[in-house]
Formats: structure tokens, C-alpha cells, sequence
């Protein structure tokens, strides 16, 4: 059976990640890997959906195991991709999506170079800068510290086979789709 494709997802916090891929989630066949992480829950968000929330005991003794394709500390908070759930999906030649950070995103292109990675960029910085805002999830600190992560993290843009710019949301989501087209055409 042909195996699956491995999407890497990435892009500063804030530029609306989520917004595109529950878009695209509905307008595709890509299944989404869902991550473990240390950090507390969102209002709204539910443990296996959103990702695994775990403590810190937990996801050290995942690492230990091999458990992890790949992880690392973001904002002082462990996040990983769990490693069997992809891998078998991936046999079954489903194309997986990973939303993961730029410091993973290298992990992943070193272990499987044939992965894929498209990044996402604001229109601007101020704009940037807003949509973290109007989020309003987070406490000023925390809104500090993913700023300045996200910095570092547009800095990375150019690693990534793809950027697209999420501007205008609809055509954010319509560029993606013609990537995933494209890439399927091409040869296993
Ligand atoms: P991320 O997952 O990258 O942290 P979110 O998806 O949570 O980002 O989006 C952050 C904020 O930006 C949300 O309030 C969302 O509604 C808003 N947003 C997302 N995409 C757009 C867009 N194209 N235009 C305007 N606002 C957007
Ligand atoms: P948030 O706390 O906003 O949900 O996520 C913070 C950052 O961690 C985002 O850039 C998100 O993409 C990234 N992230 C989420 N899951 C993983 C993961 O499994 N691995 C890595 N490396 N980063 C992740």
C-alpha cells in the first residue's frame, strides 16, 4: 500500500493556525495528528480532541520511552507529536497534518526529509500582534512571551517548502488546498 504524505504545519501563534486547519480539516481528507502537552487547558478545549494534556511526569516518561516522533519546550511547556499513531496512519497511506512549532518542524524534516512543510504568515506584524490580542486566552505574560517567540519563529519562514499568507482566510485555505493537490499528482 502507498504511504501516506506528512504535512508540517507551522507558524507563529496568533496568525490563525487553528482557524485555517479546522477550514481545511473539513475541506480535505488529511487527518490530524493530535499532540500531548504540559501546558493547562484553553476554555473550550478537551483533552484527545485539542491535544492530551499531561504533567510533566507523564510526558518525561513518554520521551524516555521513544514514545515521541518529535517534541520540545515552547513558552516553558513540553509539546510532542505522539510517534505510533502517525506512523500507522501514515502505512495506511493517509496523509497526516502535524500543527506543530518551527523547532519540531526541524525534527521532522531531519527524520523524514520527504515531509512536507508549509508555513503560515500574517499579512503584517501589527496584525500579528492583534489577532494574539483579540484571542484574549492569554495573560499579558504569556501574550509576551509568545510575541517574542514569534519572532524567533518568522525567522524560520524560509525553511518551509511553502509559505502562504493568512490574509484573507478563504484564500489562505484555497492556496493550501492547491498544495495538497499538487503534491498528491506527484509520484509515490
Ligand atoms: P493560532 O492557532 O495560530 O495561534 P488562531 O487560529 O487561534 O491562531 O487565531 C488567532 C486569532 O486570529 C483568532 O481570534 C482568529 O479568529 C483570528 N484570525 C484567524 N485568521 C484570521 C484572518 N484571516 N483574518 C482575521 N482574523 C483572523
Ligand atoms: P498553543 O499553546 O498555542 O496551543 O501552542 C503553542 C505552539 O506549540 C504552537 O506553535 C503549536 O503549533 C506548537 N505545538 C503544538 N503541538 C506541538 C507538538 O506536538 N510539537 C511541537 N514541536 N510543537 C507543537
Amino acid at each position: 500500500m502507498n504511504k501516506g504524505r506528512l504535512y508540517v504545519f507551522s507558524g507563529p501563534s496568533g496568525v490563525g493556525k487553528d482557524t485555517v486547519l479546522s477550514l481545511l480539516l473539513s475541506r480535505s481528507d488529511l487527518t490530524k495528528s493530535v499532540s500531548a502537552t504540559t501546558r493547562a487547558p484553553r476554555e473550550g478545549e478537551t483533552d484527545g480532541v485539542d491535544y492530551y494534556f499531561v504533567t510533566k511526569e507523564q510526558f518525561e516518561t513518554l520521551i524516555r520511552e521513544g514514545g515521541m516522533l518529535e517534541y520540545t519546550v515552547y513558552a516553558g511547556n513540553y509539546y510532542g507529536t505522539p510517534k505510533a499513531p502517525v506512523e500507522a496512519w501514515l502505512s495506511e497511506g493517509k496523509d497526516v497534518i502535524l500543527k506543530i512549532e518551527v523547532d519540531g518542524g526541524a525534527q521532522i524534516k531531519t527524520l523524514m526529509p520527504e515531509s512536507i512543510g508549509i508555513f503560515i504568515l500574517p499579512p503584517s506584524k501589527e496584525e500579528l500582534e492583534r489577532r494574539l490580542r483579540m484571542r484574549g486566552t492569554d495573560s499579558e505574560e504569556a501574550v509576551q512571551k509568545r510575541l517574542a517567540a514569534a519572532l524567533n519563529e518568522l525567522s524560520c519562514a524560509e525553511r518551509y517548502d511553502y509559505r502562504v499568507v493568512n490574509d484573507d482566510l478563504d484564500l489562505c485555505v484555497d492556496e493550501i488546498l492547491a498544495i495538497l493537490k499538487k503534491n498528491k499528482k506527484k509520484s509515490r
